[in-house]
């Protein structure tokens, strides 16, 4: 399935020179989104994940139908002050700002296989900070998955040394 043709491109949103990529014309077609969330759970299904973890918000709407169809966990990460129980956090810039991201501290068990789930792969950062905070509590990252990867902001390199996929890459 050619998954681009439902990809909105926003011009000068949320600041002028971005081109977002706006995901949720996906969602509203049915078959796409299954389609596109099946090919992302038989990724994370060949790396045997035991959890997902997503940042919000965009990384539940990814992550926990993969969580679902895989029958493994789903893990929230999220901006301080959302999590209810004992926290680790982790700063971090963005493609267009700086932010902090937590995780609940029990969330993840030693040696846990682990793959994170997000919408859309820009510099990086975003998933640099998840990956920092769910090896913190000692969890494996055996892969990561996103629906939209920007080729020309190279964030696949600063996640060298990961087994990165992406169902659309614009270049
Ligand atoms: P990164 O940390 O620079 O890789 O930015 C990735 C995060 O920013 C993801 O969680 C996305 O939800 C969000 N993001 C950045 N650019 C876009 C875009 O063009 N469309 C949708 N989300 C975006």
């Amino acid at each position: 399935m050619d998954f681009k043709q439902f990809i909105t491109i926003v011009e000068d949103y949320p600041k002028e020179g971005i081109r977002f990529k706006d995901i949720t014309t996906l969602m509203q077609n049915g078959e796409a989104y299954k389609k596109a969330i099946d090919e992302m759970v038989q990724f994370a299904s060949q790396k045997k994940a035991d959890v997902i973890v997503g940042p919000e918000a965009r990384g539940f709407v990814v992550g926990c139908p993969m969580s679902y169809a895989l029958e493994a966990g789903f893990v929230p990460v999220r901006k301080p002050g959302k999590l209810p129980r004992e926290v680790i956090s982790q700063g971090y810039g963005l493609e267009y700002g700086k932010d902090e991201l937590t995780l609940h501290r029990d969330s993840i068990h030693k040696g846990q296989r682990v793959v994170i789930a997000d919408d859309l792969l820009a510099t990086g950062g975003t998933i640099e900070a998840t990956i920092k905070l769910v090896e913190q509590l000692g969890g494996e990252v055996v892969g990561i998955a996103f629906m939209i990867e920007l080729g020309y902001l190279n964030g696949r390199e600063r996640l060298k040394g990961y087994d990165v996929f992406s169902l659309m890459t614009y270049n």
